[in-house]
């Protein structure tokens, strides 16, 4: 099963949701072949980084958006695949729809990149470039200085972890859907996952282990056992590259707080993008970029644009403003 994910995996966001709403595999496939949305190159080469195992990912690559631009392509220009290169066809369309506007940044090679921005900005849609999940309509997206467009798409998928809010689980072995990460990783190196992930003390409780079937109508995982899962795969992976949408989702506060912890770890030394819920991870970003209607208004660390007094410096006080007082409240406790 883990081998049939690959393919899919890194075919565009259109077909990922549909993964989410179809069962059968053999659908999903008819799907896909009707809508490819991205294209390997016939000269594509290997994004190649240096080191192997577990600790492959260390050390990261640069992430770079140069005027990026993207709007998403419409249900005429999807279904008309890639005969006909969208941009061609942006003269008959408004303004409206544009997306990401001239967008440029770079987040550094080992460092955390925070995006922060109201709801519909466009953090999510430009997570999804990296990996291209879609293709930016102008300007280039690079990752260690080659063009996303330029790689094999295996290779982009190894390079490139990606750790979104959901987690979709096969139904399948517990063992399966670790593997997919790694379909070479050994027992042990799927333990070691486990347990830095604080998930191998639940999953050795189960009567079959790592080979209990989980997923609709096998064993039902928790959220937060679904976001460990989550995490033994990024480790598994162990990618240089790692986009992230951290959870909104509150679990109770000790496995909160490992989970956290777990995962820090988990991205220490790689170049990490993420879309920052909250004020722990963006206090510790090197980098803040703060998204508005499809462009960045302001970058720089906490201390910079609290300094600043500008879009940042109001987030922080409306969204942060309940978290801020917890830690008050844990504080004076
Ligand atoms: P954020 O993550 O900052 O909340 P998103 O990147 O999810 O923002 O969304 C940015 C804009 O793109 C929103 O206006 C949203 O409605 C639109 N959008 C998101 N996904 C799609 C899609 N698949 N097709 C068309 N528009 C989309
Ligand atoms: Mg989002």
């Amino acid at each position: 099963l883990f081998r049939m994910y690959g393919p899919i995996n890194q075919l565009s966001g259109l077909q990922i949701q549909v993964l989410t709403v179809l069962v059968s595999f053999d659908r999903i496939f008819e799907v896909l072949d009707l809508k490819p949305l991205v294209d390997e190159k016939p000269d594509a080469h290997e994004l190649v980084f240096i080191g192997k195992g577990v600790d492959a990912g260390a050390g990261g690559l640069d992430v770079e958006f140069d005027h990026v631009s993207f709007r998403y392509p419409t249900a005429e220009e999807v279904s008309l695949a890639s005969l006909e290169p969208i941009a061609l066809r942006e003269k008959d369309r408004g303004d409206s729809a544009w997306i990401l506007k001239e967008l440029s940044f770079t987040a550094p090679a080992g460092k955390l990149t925070a995006l922060v921005g109201p709801s519909g900005a466009g953090k999510t849609t430009i997570t999804q470039l990296v990996p291209r999940l879609y293709e930016a309509t102008s300007g280039t997206v690079r990752v260690g200085g080659h063009d996303v467009r330029d790689v094999t798409l295996q290779s982009l998928s190894d390079t490139v972890g990606v750790v979104s809010q959901e987690t979709h689980m096969f139904h399948d072995t517990i063992r399966a859907n670790l593997l997919y990460a790694r379909p070479e990783a050994i027992e042990e190196e799927l333990i070691d996952a486990c347990k830095a992930a604080l998930i191998w003390d639940s999953i050795s409780a189960l009567p079959n282990g790592l080979d209990t079937v989980v997923g609709e109508r096998g064993h039902r995982l928790s959220g937060g056992e679904k976001q460990r899962i989550a995490l033994v795969r990024l480790l598994l992976k162990s990618p240089p590259v790692v986009v992230l949408d951290e959870a909104t989702a509150h679990l109770d506060s000790e496995s909160e707080a490992s989970i956290q912890r777990a995962l820090k770890d988990a991205l220490a030394g790689r170049t990490s993008l993420v879309i920052a819920h909250r004020l722990s991870t963006i206090r510790e970003a090197d980098q803040i970029l703060v998204v508005q209607a499809g462009r960045i208004c302001e970058r720089g660390t906490h201390e910079e644009l609290l300094a600043h007094g500008g879009q940042y410096a109001s987030l922080y006080h409306t969204q942060f403003a309940e978290e801020v007082t917890e830690i008050d409240i844990q504080r004076s406790a």
